[in-house]
């Protein structure tokens, strides 16, 4: 097993402590990393375990992008794709999910597009959650060179 960030061989400690803690296999410097992103910033575990299922596919995405007014869980803005976890479905309130909607207005009046993707999606479909943005990001590519 090697670190998902830098390759580096885990031994059993190291990676019994990353997939305990995070779910992903890391080195412990780059475990402390995304730890300290998770305490700091709020980042969703999920979100972790998304962004490096997305780079084993190669997918070059960005953990929490600051866009200019928000912090978004995962960017990937060569295609302009926003992704946002959802953590707590059941608790989405009337006011949430309007300013979710104009979220995602402003997003797309500036050429981003928003997809909400809920926790437990990437808790036990992480394989099919890649495979469905990868083919996102393809109908978005096909699109930009149209226009
Ligand atoms: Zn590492």
């Amino acid at each position: 097993m090697n670190c998902l960030e830098c390759n580096v061989k885990l031994s059993y400690l190291d990676h019994k402590n990353s997939v305990d803690s995070l779910g992903v296999e890391l080195c412990q410097h780059h475990r402390e990393r995304m730890e300290r992103l998770n305490e700091q910033n709020g980042t969703p575990l999920e979100a972790i375990q998304l962004y490096y299922g997305l780079k084993e596919q190669g997918v070059q995405a960005m953990l929490e992008w600051w866009d200019g007014k928000k912090s978004v869980d995962i960017a990937i803005s060569r295609v302009k794709l926003n992704i946002e976890i959802d953590c707590e479905y059941h608790m989405l309130t009337h006011e949430q999910a309007i300013n979710d909607l104009e979220e995602a207005m402003h997003s797309f009046k500036n050429g981003f597009t928003t997809i909400r993707i809920p926790h437990f999606l990437i808790k036990h479909y992480l394989d099919e959650t890649v495979h469905n943005i990868i083919g996102i990001m393809e109908g978005l590519r096909t699109f930009i060179k149209v226009i």
